[in-house]
Parts: structure tokens; C-alpha cells; sequence
């Protein structure tokens, strides 16, 4: 396994990989790695001849008072797993080697960007899309793995990709949960033991939300106070979002047909979570979970 922290370096690397006529796959991360990332990790790992994963937790997507500096940075069991898992080159760079001079240039998130996360963290999608452009221009990669976890993200650089033209094929990983439903997150480390009790809630209030609707539920404002009636008796009663999306879009619905997006963020205790999942209403009304794309 390779590593470097220099855009120049990489690109070396990978130039000569990709003159041998090798396929790159991609999956960026801000490291603290677990068996999340390993799912996106594996998929790429069966995509492409050389697998590149980055290590940068990235400044611009954070916003005012929240966590960037307290972040994990486990540097040393990250590059382990990275090996472990069957990377080939990790690129692990500094802010300045991503941000040499003030950026102000960006790559905005666009209308998507708006609701769901995107309301509390006003510049977050703007960050990541910035970023994300500036790896797939570095990194180059056929195709790159993204998680469903980050539902909204992966419909952003989609969206990216397909106005920007990016080469580069996007793949989703499913959410990665623990045994009791808890979506696997670096975030989960905050969590003191009796939040982390609480924090399973989250899941089990969307569950519920897709029960209703296999039972019958079709008003996506009923649905949404339902969801928020579950989470709030289950304990979690700092709710930032309930939102029942359109896949495409991300519109409000004004009835549930099609396939549509459940998600939630909350703060249990001071930790931010968030968790989500697709559900496809068939024109026979027959309700299935589906992946986002
Ligand atoms: P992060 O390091 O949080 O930026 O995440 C890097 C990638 O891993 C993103 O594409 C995430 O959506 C994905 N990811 C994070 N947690 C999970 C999870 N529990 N299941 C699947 N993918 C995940």
C-alpha cells in the first residue's frame, strides 16, 4: 500500500498505474473509519484494478461551532485498516496541500442542497461539493463509493457529476447499522452509554414511519408527525428535521407514490445523528424499501 499527502505525488502514482491501463475506484472519507467506510471500501475494492482512499477531514463543510476540531483523527488505525482492507494507495492531505490559497471558487451544492441537512448547515453542501470536485480531479477515478448514510451528499455529487460532466461512475453502499439499527457513524464515539440507548431511536421512529405507510399511511404531513411522535416518546426530543422527500428532486410530495426519502436528524445529548431510508410506493400500492439509486 502506498501513501502520500502530495497532490503531485498521487498524481504520479496513479499516472503510471493508469498508463499500464489499470481502472481506479475512489471512496473519500474524513477517516475514523468503520465498517461503513469498509462496505464502501469493499464495493470499490471489486470495481477497479487500484483502489484510492483519502483521509481529510475537510474544513469547509463544517460550519460555525461545530466539530471540526474535535473530530477524530486516528491516523495510525485508519492506515491499519486501510491495509487490512485491500487499499492500494491512501491520500491522507493537509488543509494546505487542499486549500494553498483562500478558495473562492466554489462548486455550490444547487437546489438540493437546500432542504433536509442543508437548512441547519447552511454552507455544508457547498464544502463537500467543492471538495469532492477537487478529489475527482485529482484522484481521476472511473468510479467512486459513496454511503446511502449520507443520502442527501450522494444526490449532490450525482448531481455534480452529471452537471459538471465528472468521468466518473457513482456507486452507493447500503447503511451499515449495528445489531440494534443504530446507522454506524465516527459520530457514534460522542455518544455517552444511556444516549446511546436513546440514539437507537432514531432508526426505529423511521421504521415505524415505513410501517405506517405499508399500512397504509399516503399523507407525507401525517407520516412526518407520526415519525416525530415516535422519536419524542422513544426520548429524543431535540428534533432538527422530519422530512418525507421525493428521490427525485427532493421535492415534498403531495401524496406518497413513487419513491421518496425518509429522513431524520436529531441531537441526542450534544451529538449530531442522522439516518434516512428510500421506500418505494409501486403503482399497485405495494410498498418496498429500495436503494436511493
Ligand atoms: P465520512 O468519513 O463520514 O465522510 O464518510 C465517508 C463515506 O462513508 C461517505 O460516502 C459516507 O456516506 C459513507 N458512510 C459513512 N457511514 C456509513 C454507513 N453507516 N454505512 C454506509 N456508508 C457509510
Amino acid at each position: 500500500m502506498e501513501t502520500t499527502d502530495s497532490i503531485s505525488a498521487l498524481r504520479g502514482i496513479l499516472g503510471s498505474r493508469r498508463e499500464k491501463g489499470k481502472t481506479i475506484s475512489f471512496v473519500p472519507t474524513m477517516g475514523a473509519l468503520h465498517k461503513g467506510h469498509k462496505s464502501c471500501i469493499d464495493i470499490a475494492r471489486s470495481l477497479a484494478d487500484v483502489l484510492v482512499v483519502s483521509l481529510f477531514v475537510n474544513p469547509t463543510q463544517f460550519g460555525p461551532g461545530e466539530d471540526l476540531n474535535s473530530y477524530p483523527r486516528p491516523i495510525d488505525r485508519d492506515l491499519g485498516h486501510c491495509r487490512d482492507w485491500g487499499c492500494d494507495v491512501v491520500f491522507l492531505p493537509t488543509v494546505d496541500e487542499m486549500y494553498p490559497i483562500a478558495q473562492d471558487i466554489w462548486v455550490s451544492g444547487g437546489r438540493l442542497s437546500k432542504p433536509l441537512c442543508g437548512r441547519a448547515r447552511l454552507d455544508h453542501f457547498r464544502g463537500v461539493a467543492t471538495v469532492v470536485a477537487k478529489l475527482f480531479n485529482i484522484v481521476q477515478p472511473d468510479v467512486a463509493v459513496f454511503g446511502q448514510k449520507d443520502a442527501q451528499q450522494a444526490l449532490v455529487i450525482r448531481e455534480m457529476v452529471r452537471q459538471l460532466h465528472f468521468p466518473v461512475e457513482l456507486r452507493l453502499s447500503p447503511i451499515v447499522r449495528e445489531a440494534d439499527g443504530l446507522a454506524v457513524s465516527s459520530r457514534n464515539a460522542y455518544l455517552r452509554p444511556a444516549e446511546r440507548v436513546l440514539a437507537t431511536g432514531l432508526y426505529g421512529s423511521l421504521c415505524h414511519g415505513r410501517d405506517a405507510v405499508i399500512d397504509g399511511e399516503r399523507d407525507p404531513v401525517r407520516l412526518c408527525q407520526r415519525i416525530r411522535e415516535t422519536l419524542c416518546s422513544g426520548g429524543i426530543l431535540n428534533v432538527e428535521y422530519v422530512e418525507v422527500l421525493r428521490v427525485e428532486g427532493l421535492v415534498s410530495p403531495e401524496t406518497l407514490e413513487g419513491r421518496f426519502l425518509l429522513a431524520a436528524a436529531v441531537h441526542v445529548g450534544s451529538t449530531r445523528l442522522i439516518d434516512n431510508l428510500v421506500i418505494e410506493v409501486g403503482p399497485d400500492g405495494g410498498v418496498s424499501e429500495v436503494e436511493l439509486f
